[in-house]
């Protein structure tokens, strides 16, 4: 279910009297409206200078224990470039970059039984500094430098990050 079906009362007035529609639904009573909206998502495709990928393995859910690329949610605030870099750096100690937008794919998970639709925009990064390279166990528990060769896309869990190595990988 999504986050429409999950409320059950209106925040503002704390009546149980929605008006539902796909995307949105109104409180009857006193008008608020909430929208469907997908969040946002940065990703960040970071090669090294022989061309190898950077990935990390996801330690928790969803797709534990799968290959994924960088990245986090944008925060209120933040440009797209700014939040890749900031979860780049908190992730990894790794300062990158975000110089060029690449594409964006839109995703979809489950998270505490609801559903999300985050919105993952793709952006090629360069490497200022990697000297002090020092992955967060908290976010993930390995991370590869892969070339073309030894990715495997069926490794990467969530459905936006295969679609975008997919991408990446035709170029
Ligand atoms: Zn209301």
């Amino acid at each position: 279910m999504d986050i429409i079906e999950a409320y059950k009362f209106c925040p503002i007035c704390g009546q149980a009297n929605w008006q539902k529609e796909q995307h949105s639904m109104q409180c009857q009573n006193c008008g608020y409206k909430i929208y469907l909206n997908p969040c946002i998502g940065g990703v960040a495709v970071i090669l090294d200078e022989q061309g190898r990928l950077l990935v990390v393995r996801r330690s928790k859910d969803p797709a534990k224990g799968t290959w994924h690329l960088p990245g986090g949610f944008v925060e209120v605030g933040e440009t797209i470039e700014q939040a890749i870099e900031r979860e780049v750096q908190e992730e990894l100690n790794i300062k990158v970059r975000a110089e060029e937008y690449l594409f964006s794919i839109p995703n979809r998970y489950q998270y505490k039984g609801i559903e999300r639709y985050p919105l993952d925009f793709f952006f090629r990064c360069k490497i200022v500094d990697m000297t002090e390279l020092n992955i967060d166990l908290s976010e993930n528990t390995d991370y590869a430098f892969l070339s073309p060769a030894e990715i495997n896309i069926e490794e990467f869990g969530l459905p936006s990050i295969r679609e975008g190595i997919r991408r990446y990988l035709k170029k």
